[in-house]
């Protein structure tokens, strides 16, 4: 049986997340999506928050696990029976971060390999930094987030705006 982990940080998850865990879905006999902690980032919601919010839209894919870790990629990868990490792939500005991940992934863990999948050209410009942005400026979501999530969204985006208020 070939399972496939995709690893990210899912802040939230958006159509763009999910057009490739459908695809992953379709290629692989079962696909683990994982948020991995990011020191670097400063979430909006919790590693909890967000796994629960990517099980709400994969309800529907049988093949689909959702868990979260901190652990090492490599490591959580051999721990979990996986050989293979899935990575979706935008215009260029993905490429070398990507292309040093998986090679610093091989070399932890040889048995790892890492299989991108090019974003469809409609989600290439999406990602989840942009689209907590735009939130800010009430724009339009549903062509850049899952509907089942939409509304949790645009309150959590409320609850900062009151918050940095408070601040000031
Ligand atoms: P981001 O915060 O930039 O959305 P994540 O760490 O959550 O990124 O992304 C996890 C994985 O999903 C990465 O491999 C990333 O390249 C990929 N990804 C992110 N957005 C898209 C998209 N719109 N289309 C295809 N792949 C994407």
């Amino acid at each position: 049986m070939k399972v496939a982990i995709y690893p990210g940080s899912f802040d939230p998850v958006t159509s763009g997340h999910l057009n490739i865990i459908q695809r992953a879905a379709n290629i692989f006999d079962r696909l683990i999506v994982c948020v991995m902690v990011n020191a670097g980032k400063n979430p909006m919601f919790t590693l909890e928050e967000r796994v629960e919010l990517i099980r709400r839209v994969t309800r529907d894919l049988p093949n689909v696990e959702v868990d979260g870790s901190n652990e090492l990629l490599a490591e959580y990868a051999k721990r979990r029976g996986s050989c293979v990490v899935v990575k979706g792939l935008r215009a260029g500005s993905d490429f070398e971060n990507e292309f040093q991940m998986a090679l610093i992934n091989h070399k932890i863990n040889p048995h790892l390999d890492t299989m991108f999948l090019t974003a469809e050209s409609r989600y290439m410009y999406l990602s989840s930094s942009l689209v907590k942005e735009l939130a800010g400026y009430g724009v339009d979501l549903s062509d850049f987030l899952p509907s089942e999530i939409i509304p949790e969204f645009q309150e959590r985006i409320e609850k900062r705006k009151i918050q940095s208020k408070e601040v000031k």
